[in-house]
């Protein structure tokens, strides 16, 4: 067992959280968590079967149908959302080392984002302060009271990669909204979710409102389709994330979904190449790549092509590819087997079809154990190349030259994602205009950002519907009309 994990409560180890306790899973099936540094096993975690499902679901139900919290004021829920917050910073370093053991993310990175989970939870609590839950308006009649009130019970689903921040977003978000909710972990990645439970019931948020369970496919699927679930959030790739929509459409259920990406970073001709460079590259291939809204393609100007392909290259090349728990690993190892050779697999496909090999390759970047790939850059990439298309998800890098800026748009717009880019030029009113015609949910200017009061999300096939934000607090709030007759 890893130091994180023997940190860990006995609670958060081996139990779910449903109803305010902390309770055995139904079923007996587990799931081995396996170190993607060393490739050895070191931890098991209960998974739940339909059983745990329906208890979880009819916790969140009773909550919402009986409880207070729907009924509690926004100023209210803000209070123990800001206990909430408080329990959570104390945690934030072992929840960086979880995410370093548990799926083998680079430590440094993992510090880095992990007060981005906290921060949405105060966010969401000011918000909750603010927030005007409802207007009176004047009608024939008399007047409207226009209530925006929660949309019901919320399947929160999380991918294995960003856990922490990703559920710490949506839980916070459908708190502040007055939802209760029914939080699938993923397997690979069970303790924070369960850990934020940890949280909420030492803040005093009452039973039923949070409700955590570590489940795979089948379990998540069953999830989904309870009539009891109002709300389905959802973060992970598009193919899971359409048959959550059709399944959600079946009922007219509410969905937002956060999906897949292949973002573009465009280099205009009077960009300061050494501080885009700076500025950009922790985002080419953040966590070996597999982070939703990495800038994998860069579009040059073909007459600084070379320029800039050397630039770059000669700098991936100095990465310190190694252990994640080494404070200066820049890149470590892709999640499991199966991931390192799907990223292979796409690195053959680049070289089949005609892209130049710059650096990397599908070597084990000289690691005899642990699920490293080489931290690889093509150039001389077209759009037509599957590796300029799909999504990746490891630490591969494509250049695709441009002649004219309306030409670099194009190029980025032809692409079936639309969920992030960035721009980079001296002169930023030139960048902002360019940044406007991207057909992408977030765009940067001289860097990428991601922030609590900002919608992040994507068009085309990286997703419906925004988190983050008003428009994440609203993601969860449906409209109800009163009318009033009498004088306005
Ligand atoms: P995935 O779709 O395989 O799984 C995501 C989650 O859904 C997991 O918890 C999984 O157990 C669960 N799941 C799988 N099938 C299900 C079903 N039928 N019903 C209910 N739940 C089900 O994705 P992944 O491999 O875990 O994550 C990687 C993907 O997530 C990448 O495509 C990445 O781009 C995307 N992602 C997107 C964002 C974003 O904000 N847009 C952020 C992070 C990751």
């Amino acid at each position: 067992m890893s130091e994180s994990c023997s940190a860990l409560s006995s609670n958060v180890r081996h139990h779910f959280f449903i109803d305010g306790d902390w309770v055995s899973s139904h079923s007996d099936q587990r799931h081995t968590i396996v170190s993607p540094s060393t490739e050895t096993p070191f931890m098991t975690v209960p998974l739940a079967d339909a059983t745990d499902v329906e208890r979880a679901v009819a916790a969140a139900r009773r909550a919402f149908d009986q409880g207070p919290w729907p009924r509690l004021s926004g100023t209210e829920r803000a209070t123990y959302l800001k206990r909430l917050t408080h329990e959570l910073r104390q945690r934030l370093p072992l929840l960086a080392q979880l995410w370093t053991d548990q799926v083998g993310a680079p430590i440094s990175f993992a510090q880095k984002l992990t007060p981005f989970g906290a921060s949405r939870f105060e966010f969401f609590a000011s918000l909750a302060e603010q927030y005007e839950f409802e207007d009176w308006r004047s009608t024939q009649r008399g007047r409207a009271c226009v209530r925006r009130v929660p949309v019901g019970v919320a399947a929160l689903i999380a991918p294995w990669n960003a856990t922490f921040p990703i559920v710490s977003q949506k839980i916070a978000a459908a708190l502040a909204a007055g939802c209760t909710m029914v939080v699938k972990s993923p397997p690979e990645c069970p303790f924070d979710a369960l850990i934020i439970a940890e949280c909420a019931a030492a803040a005093g948020i009452p039973p039923g409102v949070l409700n955590v369970i570590t489940a795979g496919r089948e379990a998540g699927a069953q999830l989904v389709q309870s009539r009891e679930i109002d709300k389905i959030s959802f973060t992970g790739s598009v193919a899971t994330g359409q048959w959550i929509q059709r399944a959600a459409t079946d009922r007219l259920a509410r969905a937002t979904l956060e999906l897949g990406g292949k973002s573009a970073a465009i280099l205009l001709d009077d960009v300061d190449l050494p501080a885009a460079l700076a500025a950009l590259t922790p985002f080419t291939m953040p966590f070996s790549g597999q982070i939703c809204f990495a800038q994998t393609r860069l579009l040059v100007p073909r007459h600084r092509h070379d320029e800039i392909v050397a630039t770059y290259a000669q700098i991936v090349a100095g990465m310190k590819v190694g252990d994640p728990h080494a404070p200066d690993t820049a890149i470590g190892p892709v999640l499991n087997a199966a991931q390192r050779e799907r990223v292979r697999g796409y690195i053959e496909r680049g070289i089949a079809e005609g892209a130049t090999l710059v650096t990397g390759g599908t070597g084990n970047a000289g690691f005899e154990r642990g699920f490293y790939v080489e931290p690889t850059v093509f150039s001389r990439v077209t759009s037509t190349m599957t590796i300029a298309r799909e999504e990746i998800f490891g630490p591969v890098v494509s250049i695709l030259p441009y002649g004219s800026v309306d030409q670099a748009i194009e190029i980025a717009n032809d692409s079936d994602y639309g969920l992030s880019g960035s721009v980079y030029g001296r002169d930023e009113e030139r960048a902002f205009e360019i940044a406007c015609r991207l057909r992408t949910g977030n765009v940067g200017i001289n860097g990428v950002e991601i922030a609590p009061n900002v919608p992040f999300g994507g068009m085309k096939r990286s997703g419906i519907g925004r988190e983050g934000g008003r428009e994440g607090l609203e993601a969860y709030l449906e409209t109800q009309a009163v009318f009033v007759p009498g004088a306005a």
